[in-house]
């Protein structure tokens, strides 16, 4: 937040809201959304995350709840300039929400997860199993930036390549014949949780008894911890943030085929060895 005199330096009329530390811009709602618009549809062009004629699904996904409603808002956005349909999918225990949306579909995990990791695939086998009912082509995860470098710090410190691919931008499912994809990993957490809170988006959402019901110690605490240090991190060096991201992409594309993971899970998509990851081999195996 800045003070009241400031004028936005983008549009040089409104107020600005918003200090963008690394470039130096002061900015009012309507540029922040713009702005916010504008790498969204910056992300999807560069990866082809999305074509005319899509049936799309927005997820809201269990461990980034609180950013997926405003983010919801700039997908609908966005999604206006395509001939598109768009649904949302949503946990089914998540209540009170974007009222205004006709198309909207539910999953409910299987279990509570007992890892981050074992928590975005069944995420990912939940939403596509109901998408392809529904004809949804593509699903878009909203994990923003903060999110995806934490997952990678994590993950490469702890020694595990084997859930580096969870960061991919574009992910397939080939059992059900779903894209994933991730608009908004260039996104800050913080400036989209400004815009949705400003534009009265997150007054309605009602969170306890989901989180209740699928958060433990270790899938959610054990990730906090790298959270505070990417978040601490970003502030005085966005640019690490930036670079970290480009680095799970360079592991993707080079150095995990090297280790032999050069196939697609064929429920969640992450790359495996086999055919199946170990997430899906245990708890979809005899389904
Ligand atoms: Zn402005
Ligand atoms: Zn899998």
């Amino acid at each position: 937040m800045v003070s009241k005199a400031v004028k936005c330096t983008t549009c040089r009329i409104r107020q600005a809201v918003y200090y963008r530390r690394e470039s130096g811009e002061k900015l009012c709602l309507q540029c922040l959304e713009k702005s916010i618009v504008r790498q969204v549809k910056h992300e999807i062009n560069k990866w082809k995350m999305l074509e005319p004629h899509d049936t799309i699904g927005f997820l809201i996904p269990i461990e980034t709840l609180l950013i997926s409603i405003p983010a919801f808002k700039i997908m609908f956005i966005i999604e206006r300039k395509y001939a598109t349909k768009l649904f949302l999918i949503k946990p089914k225990e998540l209540k009170g929400i974007v009222p205004d949306v006709e198309k909207v579909v539910e999953y409910q995990l299987p279990r509570r997860p007992k890892t981050i990791i074992e928590l975005l695939r069944l995420e990912r086998v939940e939403a596509a199993k109901i998408s392809n009912k529904h004809g949804i082509n593509k699903i878009i995860v909203p994990h923003t930036l903060e999110f995806e470098a934490t997952y990678f710090l994590m993950n490469i410190l702890e020694f595990n390549f084997e859930a580096l691919s969870d960061l991919n931008p574009k992910i397939y499912s080939e059992k059900y014949g779903v894209f994933f994809t991730k608009p908004f990993r260039k996104v800050k957490s913080y400036e989209i949780l400004l815009y949705g809170y400003l534009k009265g988006l997150l007054s309605e959402v009602h969170f306890s008894s989901i989180i209740s019901k699928y958060f433990t110690f270790n899938n959610c605490c054990k990730l906090g911890k790298y959270l505070d240090y990417i978040v601490t991190l970003g502030k005085g060096h966005f640019e690490l943030l930036i670079s970290t991201l480009k680095m799970s992409e360079l592991f993707i594309e080079k150095i995990l085929p090297e280790y032999g993971f050069r196939r697609s899970c064929l429920l969640c998509g992450a790359l495996v060895k086999n055919r199946l990851c170990n997430v899906c081999s245990t708890l979809y195996f005899n389904a």
